[in-house]
C-alpha cells in the first residue's frame, strides 16, 4: 500500500521511551497554531513510498535492538488506512522477533502513536486503524497551554494505552515531566536541520539565538508560517 511521508529516523530518543524508530507521515489539516512541523500540513509534499518499504526500515531496527517505533507527522490518522497496514505489520514483525529470541531476548518493543485528534475524536473507524498500536498520545498542540510534561507540547495531550504491553510501558511516565533532553538534531549537511522531539516554550527561538551567534542563519523554519 502507498504511504505519504515526512521521513523517518533511527535512534529516535525524545519521542517514547528508549531508542525508536521514527516514523513521520505527510499532511494534516488539523493546522493548530503554533505547530512547529508546518512542512508535515501538505497531502502532496514529503515523499511517496509504501508501507512495505517503512517494515523493512522497522525490520533493521528490530535487528538492531529498538525499544519501540513511534509514529507522529503530519496527522497518522489522515491515511488511515496506510497507518494500519502499517500497525499490523510492525505488530506481527514485532511478534516474530520475540518469538526468535524466546524468554532470554530483551524487552518487547511497543508500538506509539501521535494524533492531534482528541479522545473524543477517535471515532471507532479511527480506533480500528489503532487497533495495532500500544498506546496513542492523542489532542491538538495548544500554544496557550505549556507543559513539561514528557513528550508532550501541550497540557491538554494524554497518553492512553490500547494494550496491556502499553499500559505497562506508559504507566510510570503519564504524569512525568520531562527533567532530559527534549530535542534532537540531525542533519547538519549546511542545507537542512531536523529537530526530533517536544520543545519547551520559548525553546526554539533561544536555540535560533544560539545557533545565530555561532553564525549558523536559518533561511526558513518549520515553526514559522
Ligand atoms: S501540531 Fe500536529 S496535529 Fe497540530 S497542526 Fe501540527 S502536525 Fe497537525
Amino acid at each position: 500500500m502507498e504511504i505519504r511521508l515526512d521521513g523517518t529516523h533511527y535512534p529516535l530518543e525524545t519521542l517514547g521511551p528508549g531508542r525508536r524508530l521514527g516514523i513521520w507521515f505527510q499532511g494534516c489539516t488539523l493546522a493548530c497554531a503554533g505547530c512547529m512541523s508546518r512542512h508535515t500540513w501538505d497531502p502532496a509534499a514529503g515523499a511517496p513510498g509504501t508501507v512495505c518499504e517503512v517494515l523493512a526500515l522497522w525490520r533493521e531496527a528490530l535487528a538492531e535492538g529498538a525499544d519501540g517505533l513511534t509514529v507522529s507527522g503530519g496527522e497518522p490518522l489522515q491515511q488511515a488506512a496506510a497507518l494500519a497496514e502499517l500497525l499490523t505489520g510492525a505488530a506481527r514483525l514485532r511478534d516474530e522477533a520475540r518469538r526468535h529470541e524466546g524468554s532470554a531476548g530483551p524487552r518487547t518493543p511497543d508500538l506509539l502513536v501521535y494524533t492531534g485528534y482528541e479522545q473524543e475524536e477517535l471515532t471507532p473507524e479511527r480506533r480500528r486503524a489503532l487497533s495495532g498500536a500500544d498506546a496513542v498520545i492523542t489532542g491538538r498542540f495548544r500554544v496557550a497551554e505549556p507543559t513539561r510534561l514528557l513528550w508532550r507540547g501541550s497540557a491538554n495531550q494524554r497518553i492512553e494505552a490500547l494494550t496491556p504491553r502499553g499500559a505497562a510501558r506508559y504507566a510510570p511516565y503519564l504524569d512525568r515531566e520531562s527533567t532530559g533532553r527534549r530535542l534532537q538534531l540531525s542533519g547538519g549537511d549546511g542545507r537542512e536541520l531536523r529537530l526530533y522531539g517536544v520543545p519547551l516554550r520559548g525553546e526554539l527561538a533561544e536555540m535560533e539565538r544560539l545557533l545565530k551567534r555561532g553564525g549558523v542563519a536559518f533561511t526558513e523554519r518549520s515553526w514559522r508560517p
